[in-house]
């Protein structure tokens, strides 16, 4: 067994940047490789990402879809893993630095693949992102499910009418497939699931709407399949608001521009932001070193066999880069990890080159609601139960570990068949800590000390204890000696 201790120079280093799906395929994918390979990741799960809206809606438990990286390549002993964020990659002298709290580790590599993802985008706003969370992290997912279920609490206790209304309206901002699961999912909620559990609300009155700048639902799906799913939206009750662009958002609501000019508020203490992403910024880092393009989203410009322009040992893979149009999918990330990986096992063996990166599209897919998605496969459109059974299906086949796919199937049948959610539990801190954090210049690292801070607080901790020896010494001496009352001298 390789101990990562004992890794050497001599073996061929591979550097995997981020633990999502081109990290883990990638890495996965290089475990007969003559190579040391170091995952380095800012997270220490994989997160299954498209199922991140059924945890903020308390159908799956973040365990589920977030299982600990260590553990999957735990069977894979050319593999380590390291956490850390990235801040810095080095094309020079060919290294990877990453952070964590104080802590910092420089890796070097003789292949790199960088696989970091993208997140949030907010447009240059990110203001809002105070008031309306994103849903990219089991973070994000956990702060929206305290806010969702926290909203009809607080409605249950209030007198007031307005509070009450601002409380029971939900807005979902971005008619992707996310903003669609999620709107779908809180309007299953109130509509259903928790219809029986207050007393005072009616929770069936919520308003869930589901708002987008573009004219419609869905457009990665195409224009049929995007007014089906924007139909059976509002049959679920969801109201579709199209061709509003948001221009402001705060703690009670949201305001938005119509395509006429008009502007309009809503008041609603709940909002999701699902409205954009934006590449990893260590795209920007590799394009300024290596004179690589960068698009709007600041995706990176890669070569036909996915390497960076002028540095064939450094793949980019992912929701990173831009070429030929390709979807930020999570097959374009595991389709893309894989070839890079063969790429680097080709060039360690003496074999040729494998061509350019050809991308095998498997189909598209959103649900709606439970039993109601739509799904294009090719030039083949599925609407409805067939399309929700194919979801089904794909995702548990998709889910990490074998434990998780029969959990995640018990948990379907609880929210599916029967009405319940059992992963509702939310505490105050997932609530309010990014808030917090946020106010600290230092992140989490203001909450921890700097290596070597505890040695030196202990130092002075020894100090201490030799003063109070000495006095109880003294004390004791005083005592033994009968001298307590015995007057001193002037
Ligand atoms: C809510 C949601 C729903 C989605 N639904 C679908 C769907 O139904 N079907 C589909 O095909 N796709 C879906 N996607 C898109 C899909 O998840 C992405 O295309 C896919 O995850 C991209 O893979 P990746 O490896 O490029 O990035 P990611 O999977 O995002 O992985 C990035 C990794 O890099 C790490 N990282 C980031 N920055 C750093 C750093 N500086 N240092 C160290 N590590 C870092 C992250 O922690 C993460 O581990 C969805 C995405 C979201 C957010």
């Amino acid at each position: 067994m390789t101990n990562p201790q004992t890794q050497t120079r001599d073996r061929h280093q591979v550097v995997v940047i981020g633990s999502g799906f081109g990290g883990l395929f990638g890495t996965k994918a290089l475990r007969r490789a003559d190579a040391d390979v170091t995952m380095v990741a800012k997270t220490t799960h994989h997160l299954f990402q498209p199922l991140l809206y059924q945890v903020a809606t308390g159908i799956l438990s973040e365990g589920e879809i977030a299982p600990p990286t260590r553990e999957i390549l735990n069977g894979q002993d050319n593999a380590r893993v390291i956490l850390g964020e990235v801040t810095d990659i080095d094309l020079e002298t060919r290294t990877v630095t990453s952070r964590v709290l104080h802590r910092e580790t420089v890796t070097p590599y003789d292949s790199l693949i960088v696989a970091a993802g993208a997140g949030q985008s907010y447009f240059g706003n990110d203001h809002f992102s105070e008031f309306a969370p994103g849903m990219k992290s089991i973070d994000d997912a956990l702060e929206l499910r305290g806010r969702i279920f926290g909203a009809f609490e607080l409605a249950e206790i209030s007198d007031d009418e307005d509070e009450i209304q601002r409380l029971l309206t939900f807005v979902v901002v971005g008619a992707g497939p996310t903003g669609v699961e999620m709107a779908g999912q809180i309007a299953e909620l109130a509509h259903r699931t928790l219809k029986r559990d207050f007393r005072r609300i009616n929770t069936r009155e919520a308003r869930v709407i589901l708002l987008d700048a573009a004219p419609q639902v869905l457009p990665p799906f195409g224009a049929k399949l995007g007014s089906r799913a924007a139909k059976d939206l509002e049959k679920l009750g969801v109201e579709v608001m199209l061709g509003a662009m948001v221009t402001d958002v705060d703690e009670r609501g949201l305001e938005f521009q119509l395509k006429d000019g008009t502007r309009e508020r809503i008041e609603a203490v709940t909002k999701v932001w699902a409205a954009g992403v934006a590449a990893s910024p260590l795209g920007r880092q590799l394009a300024e070193q290596s004179g690589a393009t960068l698009d709007r989203a600041g995706r990176i410009g890669v070569n036909p066999d996915l390497t960076l322009p002028g540095h064939p040992e450094v793949f980019v893979v992912g929701d990173m880069i831009a070429l030929d149009n390709l979807p930020g999918v999570a097959q374009v990330a595991i389709q893309g990890s894989k070839y890079a990986a063969k790429e680097i096992v080709n060039r360690i063996e003496g074999k040729p080159a494998q061509g350019p990166f050809n991308y095998w599209d498997k189909g598209s897919m959103a649900t709606i609601s439970r039993f109601s998605a739509v799904a294009m496969v090719g030039k083949l459109r599925f609407t409805g139960f067939i399309a929700w059974l194919m979801w089904l299906g794909l995702h548990l086949v998709y889910i990490t570990g074998f434990k998780n796919q029969i959990t995640a199937l018990l948990h379907w049948a609880v929210s599916f068949i029967g009405r319940g959610r059992s992963e509702r539990t939310s505490t105050e801190q997932q609530i309010f800590a990014r808030a917090a954090l946020k106010r600290l210049k230092g992140g989490a690292s203001d909450l921890v000390a700097p290596p070597g801070a505890y040695e030196a607080a202990q130092s002075l901790i020894e100090v201490t204890r030799a003063d109070l020896e000495a006095k109880a010494a003294e004390e004791t001496r005083l005592t033994d000696e009968h001298q307590r009352g015995v007057k001193q001298d002037a």
